[in-house]
């Protein structure tokens, strides 16, 4: 089973959008509900956070975030769970995006390499 995330979509022009709008950002209408996408996308950037002015990153760093392009390009900014040893990330890697707890137990997206990419 491919593995999903649940985004807003355009009712009218079918399009999925984040973050989350009470209109659709292409054609301006309210008609939009949840709807299930491909959590697999590309990799377009990345950088190391080396410093952070919330306590709750301070264990974590320097820790990885990028921007990953789902399907109807839609951009998802993510931290990127890599094992430790593994070579950096590279632009145009595939990878996984899911949602974990992370600050206040909030949920945040992770973007994890796709195996053989
Ligand atoms: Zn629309």
């Amino acid at each position: 089973m491919s593995a999903t995330i649940s985004l807003q979509r355009c009712n009218d022009c079918a399009r999925p959008q984040y973050p989350m709008r009470e209109l659709c950002g292409h054609c301006l209408s309210p008609n939009i509900s949840m709807t299930n996408v491909d959590a697999h996308g590309t990799l377009l950037s990345w950088t190391r956070l080396h410093a952070s002015m919330e306590p709750y990153f301070h264990d974590q760093l320097p820790c990885l975030v990028g921007e990953v392009r789902l399907v109807g390009d839609v951009m998802i900014m993510a931290h990127l769970d890599l094992a430790p040893g593994n070579p950096p990330p590279q632009s145009g890697m595939s990878v996984r995006l899911s949602l974990r707890p992370a600050l206040d137990d909030q949920p945040a997206y992770f973007a994890t390499p796709e195996q053989g990419a």
